[in-house]
Formats: C-alpha cells, sequence, structure tokens
C-alpha cells in the first residue's frame, strides 16, 4: 500500500501553525494561532500539554537558555516552560494593533525572524522582522502580504520565503555572520488551483516542503531547478505548515487548520485542524535555536 499521512494526534486547532520539534524532549510543539495556545505532544509516550498564551501567537522557537522565544500578537517574548510566564522582549507594532504575527523561525546564527499580516483584509501591511540575541528587533521586509515560510539553506548563503498572497516561495541571497539579506527572486510558483503556499521545511537535501493552504496537500520541490518533486494529499484544504521530526528527523509533521471552513466542510473534511504524519524517505534538519547575547 502506497504511503499516506495518518492523523498523529486527536487535537483539532481552529489555525495550527509552526510545528517544532524539540530534540531533547523528543517533543513536537505548535501554535494553535487563534486558539491562542502552544501544544505538545510526544509522539512516543502519548504525553499532551496545552499552554495558554491568553492572545493570538504566530510562532514559537527553542532558545539556548532552555526558554522559549514566542512572536505574540503583542510582540516578541520569552516563555519560561516551567512556569508558563511570558516576559516581553519588543513589539515592532505597538502601533499596528490591527496586525498579528503569524510564522516564524530562527536562522542559522540564531536570529529569530516572525513576520506579521493584517487581521483582516489583504493589503500588504504586514512586514518581516528579525530579533537578534541582542533584543534588537530591525524590519528587513515591508509590503508583506502574509508573512508565512522561512527556510535557509546547508550552505548558510540562500534563505526561502513565502509571502503567501505572490503564491510564490522567494529566494534571497543571505549572509550568515550580519543576517542581511538582498538579491530577491522567485524560485517557483504554486500552480495555479493548488492553493496558496503557507509555511514549509528543507530537508537534507535541501529540497523544500511546502503546504498549501485551500490545496489539501504538501508538496517537495527542487529550488535551484523550480521544479515539483512529489506532493502529499492530505484530508483537509487548509494545510499550513510542516516540520520534520521524530528521534531520526525521518518523519514529516503537518498541522493544518478548522477556522474559516462552513459547517458543510467541516462535514466534509472533519479532520480539519489535526496534526499529521507522514513518512517521506528522506530526514530533515534539526530546527535552529534562538541564540542570546
Ligand atoms: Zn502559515
Amino acid at each position: 500500500m502506497a504511503n499516506q499521512p495518518e492523523l498523529l494526534v486527536e487535537e483539532l486547532a481552529l489555525l495550527g501553525e509552526g510545528p517544532l520539534w524539540l530534540p531533547e524532549s523528543k517533543m513536537l510543539m505548535w501554535v494553535d494561532i487563534e486558539g491562542m495556545c502552544i501544544h505538545q505532544y510526544s509522539p512516543g509516550m502519548d504525553v499532551k500539554e496545552v499552554i495558554r498564551v491568553g492572545e493570538r501567537i504566530g510562532a514559537v522557537v527553542p532558545a539556548a537558555d532552555g526558554r522559549m522565544v514566542c512572536a505574540l500578537q503583542s510582540g516578541f517574548a520569552y516563555l519560561d516552560l516551567t512556569s508558563k510566564g511570558l516576559e516581553p522582549i519588543a513589539d515592532p507594532e505597538r502601533d499596528w494593533p490591527n496586525n498579528r504575527f503569524n510564522d516564524g523561525k530562527c536562522d542559522p546564527a540564531g536570529r529569530f525572524w516572525a513576520g506579521t499580516m493584517p487581521l483582516e483584509g489583504d493589503s500588504p501591511a504586514g512586514a518581516l522582522y528579525r530579533l537578534d540575541g541582542s533584543g534588537m528587533v530591525t524590519k528587513m521586509l515591508s509590503g508583506v502580504g502574509c508573512s508565512n515560510g522561512l527556510a535557509w539553506d546547508a550552505a548558510a548563503t540562500s534563505m526561502y520565503y513565502i509571502d503567501t498572497p505572490s503564491g510564490r516561495v522567494d529566494r534571497f541571497d543571505y549572509d550568515v555572520l550580519t543576517g542581511n539579506i538582498k538579491n530577491r527572486r522567485a524560485a517557483f510558483h504554486l500552480p495555479s488551483g493548488q492553493g496558496s503556499p503557507d509555511g514549509m521545511t528543507i530537508d537534507l537535501e535541501g529540497m523544500l516542503w511546502v503546504a498549501h493552504w485551500g490545496g489539501s496537500c504538501v508538496s517537495r520541490w527542487n529550488p535551484v531547478t523550480g521544479k515539483c518533486l512529489e506532493t502529499v494529499s492530505l484530508p483537509v484544504s487548509q494545510v499550513t505548515s510542516c516540520c520534520f521530526g521524530g528521534e531520526d528527523l525521518d518523519e514529516l509533521y503537518i498541522t493544518s487548520a478548522r477556522a474559516g471552513l462552513s459547517e458543510e466542510q467541516l462535514r466534509t473534511e472533519p479532520l480539519a485542524g489535526g496534526i499529521f504524519k507522514y513518512t517521506p524517505g528522506v530526514r530533515g534538519v534539526p530546527a535552529n535555536v534562538f541564540k542570546l547575547k
């Protein structure tokens, strides 16, 4: 029988996003942006936990000191996993209450990149920010419609980025020493009728795995040739992001969303919002960690 994705855990998110594998604790973590919480799940032990943060949360990343860093609607903040306490770091959009943080990830040097989007409408009012280990925030891009997937290649010379309404995955030249990006160009476009690009991750062979919002699949791409290599169908339409995990980083964990679906759509895709597991036959790379300076 063909390799098929299966439901990992019956934990249906309104807007599941930002899956993250934590190798030390062997936990999968993801956020429910509209559910205003972080989920933790250990696939082997069947241990579940929900951390409520009390506001929309776009992304969470591990910090080198054992804490987590969150991109909340109120800005960047540390999260202590033991006390569950939040400690604000910086809020670059204090004057933009109609925006919220969306997807984010750390770069190979340990800087946290996270972007924003308008809560309503599709004006390009969002931006992409970079939080450095010193606590300084730099606006790296403006005019963003819906800031989403991020990935860096193994050589740490390219950064891949998705602004969802563009329908593309873009590539930048990336300078690991300074954290600067330049020379933006399209790596590839998603074919029409297959939804919009949302979150993504990169595998050991340098290929990108892209979640299709409204497209019921995840696809694997060669970002150099722009060729699609594989498409993995899912029983849910709003596929939001994916990451590699498991002890050998050989499983792909995929998030999805229920928010915005009609009663009728929810009847035809009852697992919407679930987390799925797929065995792709290739390994991923460990998530980068936020490095404090
Ligand atoms: Zn997303």
